[in-house]
């Protein structure tokens, strides 16, 4: 058995289903201290609502220097109707994106897999979908979300015009794409670059840069350059010609939510946001399933915990360079979707519903 130095996890529950989802992969975290002479250490806080509620903000100076003194930040979800009217910068969501910006996380990535025991689930034929794998990653600090001069100003006879600007530098750019290329080299070595570089200056910069840097430093793998829309319509038409996508904040948010669809089961789905690498190595990261708080069904104890495992798996992964931890932990969830057990998001004929922590319980035991 290994024996690694402490490694420190800031688990902020959230709101919601949150707290619910968060419990499981905390249970899983203990296994590895007990089982595996892991010795992570677990540190918690309050985010979103939560923390509105008991401190007026959502995320206090506390928890926020904790997430930057921790290793990697375990997310739940934040959010819900309570919390909807309050002004922008109280809002639950704002937990989020100060998390994002401050740490820095330019990077989100977001596997598409559709296991094949839920084939069913999805919306497209079992053929075209059976097997997928794919991963995007999205710009996530820079363009049009973040970009100045942004605004609604007063015009002429009345009329309002809202402004927001497209702006990327070449090291924005060229960092993620990095990212993506790293990535493939660990998979099917294949990056497909999407931009609009037909009608944006921006989207001309980001191909150039992009294939610059793949003709210095990553020839050894292979590089496509696709305009978003088509890349829209090609994940509806062969989403298994892909294997790592790489595209800015906008179509990113896009394009992840539709490859997302393609495995048809939100509760299922894990993402990374990850930093810069520091001179050791290592960088910040965030980690959550990409789900929301689920006000309909938060306190039923029906929630479907396995997004958020598979969110710690990625930790494991891309934080902790565990990687055979990692994949025991995803091979434990594929084993219990093979018994066929299924939280209430996924049952279907034939499978046996089981709670939240029931389904957290099976994955342990077959990490066993
Ligand atoms: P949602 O993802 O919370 O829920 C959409 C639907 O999917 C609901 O019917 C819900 O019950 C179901 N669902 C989601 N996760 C599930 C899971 N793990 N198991 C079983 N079923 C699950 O999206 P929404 O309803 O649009 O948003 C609810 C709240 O969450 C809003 O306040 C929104 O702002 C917030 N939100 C937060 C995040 C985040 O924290 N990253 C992301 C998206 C939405």
């Amino acid at each position: 058995m290994i024996k690694v130095k402490k490694r420190k996890f800031l688990l902020l529950p959230g709101d919601g289903i949150g707290p619910e989802v968060i419990e499981e992969v905390k249970k899983i975290i203990y296994w590895f201290n007990t089982n595996k002479s892991l010795d992570f250490e677990i540190e918690e806080g309050l985010a979103g609502g939560a923390s509105y509620d008991k401190h007026g903000t959502p995320i206090t100076d506390e928890v926020f220097y904790k997430a930057l003194e921790s290793e990697a930040v375990i997310l739940g979800a934040v959010g819900g109707p309570k919390w909807d009217n309050l002004e922008f910068s109280k809002k639950p969501e704002r937990a989020l994106l100060k998390l994002r910006k401050e740490l820095k996380l330019f990077a989100n990535l977001r596997p598409a897999i559709c296991f094949k025991q839920l084939v069913d689930a999805s919306t497209l034929k079992p053929e075209i979908v059976s097997g997928l794998d794919i991963m995007i990653v999205r710009e996530l600090t820079g363009g049009i979300y973040f970009g100045e001069p942004r605004g609604i100003k007063p015009i002429d006879n009345g009329e309002r015009k809202g402004i927001n600007t497209h702006t990327y530098t070449s090291n924005e750019i060229i960092r993620v794409a990095r990212v993506a290329f790293d990535l493939a080299k660990k998979r099917s070595n294949k990056v497909t670059s999407c931009e609009k570089s037909n009608v944006m200056e921006a989207g001309q910069l980001w191909k150039e840069e992009v294939q610059s840097l793949h003709e210095k430093e990553y020839k050894e793998v292979e590089l496509n350059h696709m305009l978003a829309d088509n890349c829209a319509m090609q994940l509806l038409r062969n989403p298994k010609q892909f294997d790592v996508i790489v595209t800015d904040n906008l179509f990113g948010d896009m394009l992840s939510d539709q490859a997302s669809m393609l495995t048809g089961s939100l509760g299922l789905l894990p993402s990374a946001s990850l930093g810069a690498k520091n001179k050791d190595g290592k960088m910040r990261s965030m980690y959550e399933p990409i789900h929301g708080s689920a006000p309909d069904i938060a306190g039923k104890g029906i929630a479907n915990p396995i997004a958020s495992i598979l969110s710690f798996a990625m930790a494991l992964k891309y934080s902790l360079n565990l990687d055979k931890e990692a994949k025991a932990l995803e091979n434990a969830v594929q084993e219990v979707l093979n018994e066929g057990l299924r939280t209430k998001d996924i049952v279907s004929k034939g499978t046996k519903e089981v709670s939240t922590t029931k389904m957290g319980d099976a994955i342990i035991s077959k990490l066993k």
